[in-house]
């Protein structure tokens, strides 16, 4: 028997690379372990959007070796494409995969075993990046919710990012490929899927079709109840997205626009193309079309130069908009990057008290947004049983992303249950006592 152990960094579209590095293992014969145990082969499928986050990925590879000195360690993904490109490349790792490379696993692999080659194979790092590799998943660890990568790359070039370097220029797949993909999923279970990228918004043949088609012909592959969007570039959601998107009745009313700042002097040294108002006009839409939508955001504080008023001007703007999922994260350098040489470095302490401030904001906006759904009639999407204060329960997701729990004695996995919440069961979970089951 032969064993193959993965572990992920990062972000969605990495864990669907993952999953379908995973597939591709597995049809090749090997067995799965947990990452934890001695296996044959470890896959790292690395990331680079922090430095916390390549410290992290060069960690891995060296933990993957000392599990098993004997075994095949693959490093891929934007870690090792980044740092390959800054000569930083950690060299621990036998065969090292670059982004739009990794359909190329599994022969890469035999080729080393072939070779016994004791030196790195490093499978075109540098210069393949520009065309769009097809993985495919048909089964994924959540078995309810599916992540379907649909684009790759990035040409906006924000200033404080290294993903158009780490993952090129954008490219999406093609739209058949993703409806006979999703078709699979649907015949193989699934019932959600999310639709995401790296910069989703920019999917598409310019002319031809672009992200709200893809999301109108997804809604009629029988199976599908619900279909969610990844990160959204603002500008995207014009009011003809709005509205188009408000009648492909499966969508989920759970939309996350990127906002990373509400000042538009910060926007603008961040490279951001567009202004507050803009957000802001992009929001209003998504309120005119769908009732109560879940707008989520991520920020960052503590860029370059942000001034006291700068931040100020964020924070009003954050609580005018009033998010129902706000990700704060603190500046860090990304070695390369234009925001590395910008002038007016903010200190550590100043950040964390920023940070600190919106993360109370984001917890109280949460529970505003949660609060509002008490005594409505909701439809929940059970994923898993926990236990809370040891007690079971099942819970799941509604459409709008707010988590709810029932009691159940019944295995609810994957079924759609239906009832009113009059009460908490955490801070974060909303307890429903009387519910139906869908038959
Ligand atoms: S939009 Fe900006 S932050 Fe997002 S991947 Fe592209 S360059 Fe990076």
């Amino acid at each position: 028997m032969k064993t193959a152990a993965l572990h992920n960094l990062g972000c969605k579209v990495n864990a669907y690379e993952t999953e379908a590095m995973q597939q591709l293992l597995e049809d090749d014969g090997y067995v799965i372990v947990p990452f934890t145990e001695k296996a044959d082969v470890y896959v790292i499928n690395t990331c680079s959007v922090t430095n916390m986050a390549d410290r992290k990925s060069r960690q891995m590879i060296h933990r993957a070796k000392k599990l098993n000195p004997d075994a095949i360690v693959v490093a891929a993904g934007c870690y090792v494409q980044t740092a390959s490109q800054s000569d930083t490349l950690d060299l621990s790792a036998d065969i090292i995969i670059g982004n739009n490379r990794k359909n190329e696993l599994v022969p890469e692999i035999h080729k080393y075993l072939e070779e016994h080659q004791q030196n790195i194979d490093i499978v075109d790092i540098n210069d393949g990046v520009q065309d769009y590799e097809t993985l495919h998943v048909t089964k994924t660890a959540e078995h309810t919710r599916v992540f379907i990568k649909i684009q790759d790359g990035c040409n906006q070039f924000c200033s404080y990012c290294v993903i158009p370097y780490a993952r090129g220029r954008v490219r999406s797949r093609d739209k058949e490929d993703v409806i006979q993909e999703v078709t699979k999923l649907a015949e193989s279970g699934y019932r959600e899927v999310v639709l995401t990228g790296i910069h989703v918004s920019s999917y598409g043949v310019p002319g031809e079709y672009g992200l709200i088609d893809v999301v109108e012909e997804v809604q009629h592959i029988p199976g599908i109840e619900r279909i969610r969007l990844g990160s959204l570039e603002p500008r995207i959601v014009t009011e003809e997205f709005a509205k188009r998107a408000s009648l492909v009745t499966k969508l989920c009313p759970h939309f996350h626009l990127s906002l990373q700042s509400g000042c538009d002097a910060t926007l603008q040294r961040m490279n951001r193309k567009y202004t507050a108002e803009e957000f802001c006009e992009s929001v209003q839409y998504l309120r005119k079309y769908f009732d109560h939508p879940a707008i989520t955001t991520d920020v960052i504080v503590g860029f370059p130069g942000e001034t006291e008023e700068e931040f100020e001007e964020t924070r009003r703007f954050l609580e005018k908009i009033h998010f129902y999922e706000m990700h704060v994260f603190k500046f860090s350098i990304r070695k390369g990057t234009r925001a590395e040489r910008m002038p007016d470095q903010i200190p550590e302490q100043v950040k964390s008290a920023r940070s600190e401030i919106l993360i109370n904001l984001a917890k109280k906006m949460s529970e505003e947004f949660r609060q509002e759904e008490l005594g409505s009639e909701v439809c929940v999407l059970m994923e898993e049983e926990v236990e809370i204060d040891g007690q079971k329960f099942w819970t799941g997701f509604t459409k709008d992303y707010v988590r709810y729990a029932v009691k159940s004695e019944e295995n609810l996995h994957n079924r759609l249950v239906t009832g009113k919440a009059e009460q908490f069961l955490t801070d974060e979970i909303l307890f429903i006592e009387n519910y139906q089951v869908e038959k």
